[in-house]
């Protein structure tokens, strides 16, 4: 284990002066617990197989690269997170869907649920989209004076329903039941641990554009502690799936065609290689990228 040990149990801890804490949306938040592994796990696994472990930092770094490139994802599971993050219930919907973290969760049974409520920004009353039925607009938004009546009614709304419930409380319902009413809006916690492979799946999902704003700023979060743990695995991340595209069949022969009509395979090839030799990538290294990037670019004829 490492420095982050579980001073949470403290008595007058808060989690959000723990300097491995984000904050997220108005009262939200990511804390980094604790972690297993870095980079060099993910190669000493890799490597297992032939009894070697860690090389040099470049070799290792390349290694990385070529297991992310080729989906050898097992090393990755080798590295673990585990998070504390309060956020909406909305969110936590969202959130709760990938099913390859253990979780535990605050609970509403056994805890008085706080007076903690997402209050929508300004900038946060986004339009609905007429294109997209389950998302909204980026940078249109509900001017004012609509806007802060919106945002006073949250607020009014959520004073009265948390009254009741403090009412349904003091009468004698149960927690989980006097729960029960409580919107959407208010906040929930849990503990969080996933290992590196399904955390890279979360984030990439997460990240997109089409992802709801209000959970990617936990991803965004998320994916700052990664980049600082394992900085070769976040690069390539970024370099062979976050920022790589995937084409349909039909837009792929799209592009082939052009390509072949304009003669262009072989410019995209002397400018890949112009790239690795400025990268100053190893002949092994470029002979297969190429060959690879060949064999991708024309597999659909
Ligand atoms: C932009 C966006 C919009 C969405 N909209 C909706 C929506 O309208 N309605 C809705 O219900 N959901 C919606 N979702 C949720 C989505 O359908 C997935 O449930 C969620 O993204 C989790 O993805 P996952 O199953 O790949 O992840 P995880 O549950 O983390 O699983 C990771 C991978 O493990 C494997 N796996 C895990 N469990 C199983 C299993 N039981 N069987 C087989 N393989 C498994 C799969 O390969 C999976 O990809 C949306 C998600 C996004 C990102």
């Amino acid at each position: 284990m490492n420095e982050f040990q579980p001073i949470d149990s403290k008595e007058g801890y808060d989690p959000t002066q723990d300097p491995h804490c984000i904050p997220c949306l108005d009262h939200g938040f990511v804390r980094l617990v604790d972690t297993m592994g870095d980079d060099a796990c993910i190669v000493q696994a890799a490597r297992v197989s032939y009894g070697q472990g860690t090389k040099s930092v470049r070799a290792d770094r390349a290694l990385i690269f070529y297991l992310m490139q080729h989906q050898h994802t097992t090393p990755f599971e080798m590295v673990e997170f585990k998070f504390h993050c309060r956020m909406p219930i909305f969110v936590a919907r969202q959130w709760i869907r990938h099913r390859t973290a253990n979780v535990n969760e605050v609970s509403g049974r056994y805890s008085v649920m706080e007076d903690v409520f997402w209050v929508p920004s300004l900038d946060d009353l986004r339009k609905q989209s007429n294109t997209n039925r389950q998302g909204s607009v980026e940078g249109e938004i509900i001017s004012e004076p609509e806007a802060r009546e919106i945002q006073k009614s949250f607020q009014d709304d959520q004073q009265k329903i948390y009254e009741e419930y403090q009412h349904y409380l003091d009468v004698g319902v149960a927690r989980e039941i006097a729960r029960a009413n409580l919107p959407l809006s208010i906040y929930t916690e849990w503990y969080w641990k996933i290992d590196l492979h399904n955390l890279l799946h979360f984030l990439r999902l997460r990240l997109d554009a089409h992802a709801q704003k209000e959970i990617r700023v936990y991803a965004e979060a998320m994916a700052h502690f990664v980049k600082e743990k394992c900085p070769s695995a976040w690069a390539a991340f970024e370099e062979h799936q976050l920022f790589a595209t995937h084409l349909s069949q039909s837009e792929t022969k799209l592009v082939a065609e052009v390509m072949e009509e304009n003669n262009l395979w072989t410019k995209v090839e002397e400018k890949r290689l112009a790239q690795l030799k400025n990268e100053e990538a190893s002949e092994t290294r470029i002979e297969r990228e190429i060959a690879d990037l060949r064999r991708r670019l024309v597999k659909t004829f």
